[in-house]
């Protein structure tokens, strides 16, 4: 129904979070799923493999594997994502640096020895998972933001390169989901963002994976290039 029994697909930070419930409905709809860990392997997944998205070397080596032991990638999720919060007066460098390396760097990292590959191949589909806080802005994520930001600016940019070989690449910008991202947020601030989301809830990891594997398809999305879709119960503004 998806169009993507058999396809092989990798997801970064497919340990746990929202990547894992990626993973898991990927698997469900028959795809071949490698997906890269930090800390320790996750449930789900056919092929995980250890590997730091900031380093150019090892996501290099991790397409290698996939394409050796696998065969061609179709997809890639790109879904690594840290914080590191502060207002910006207070923010030092080693915390803008670690999340603009992490969130956007490690996007770039994970597609550079990819896309090329599609694009010989004319075949391929990249969806990177932003924010809504890439679309709002939020007070004491500027880090945060401008990387989802910047990855809103990729995805429209490839879009564009990647149309001619039939290469298609998207955003997800999820509003507050429940991971343990935000778990991490303390209870009074989640009460006051609630207030906020029309829907008066947080996002499931499922909804989520539900619209990235959306994407993903060739059958429901093969029309969709450089779009963002933004699940966020509401929250636009
Ligand atoms: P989690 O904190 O639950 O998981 C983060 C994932 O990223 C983990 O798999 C982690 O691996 C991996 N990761 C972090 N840094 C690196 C790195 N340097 N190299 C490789 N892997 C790394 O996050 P979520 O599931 O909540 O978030 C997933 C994505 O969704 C992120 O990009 C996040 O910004 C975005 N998002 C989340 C929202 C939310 O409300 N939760 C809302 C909007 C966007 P490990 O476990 O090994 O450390």
């Amino acid at each position: 129904m998806f169009g993507l029994e058999g396809k092989v697909i990798l997801v970064t930070g497919g340990n746990r979070g929202i990547g894992a419930a990626i993973v898991s409905k990927l698997e469900e709809l028959g795809a071949e799923v490698a997906y890269t860990y930090r800390s320790s392997p996750g449930p789900k997944g056919k092929l995980p493999i250890q590997a730091d998205v900031t380093d150019p070397g090892d996501m290099e080596r991790v397409v290698q594997q996939i394409e050796a032991e696998l065969g061609p990638i179709f997809g890639v999720v790109a879904n690594a994502g840290i914080t590191q919060d502060s207002l910006l007066s207070k923010m030092q460098p080693a915390q803008w640096d670690a999340v603009i390396n992490t969130n956007l760097n490690g996007v770039f990292n994970t597609i550079r020895p990819v896309a090329p590959l599609m694009y010989e191949r004319k075949e391929g589909v990249l969806v990177f998972i932003s924010s809504l806080v890439g679309e709002q802005g939020n007070i004491g994520q500027a880090n945060y933001a401008a990387a989802k930001a910047g990855l809103i600016g990729l995805a429209k940019t490839l879009g564009l390169e990647g149309a001619r070989y039939g290469v298609r690449a998207n955003v997800v910008a999820p509003g507050f989901t429940e991971t343990d991202m935000v778990k991490a947020i303390p209870e009074p601030v989640k009460e006051k963002i609630l207030a906020t989301i029309p829907l008066r809830r947080f996002a499931t990891e499922e909804e989520i994976a539900w619209s990235t594997v959306f994407l993903l398809s060739p059958v429901m999305a093969g029309y969709i290039t450089g779009a963002t879709l933004s699940i966020n119960g509401g929250r636009h503004t």
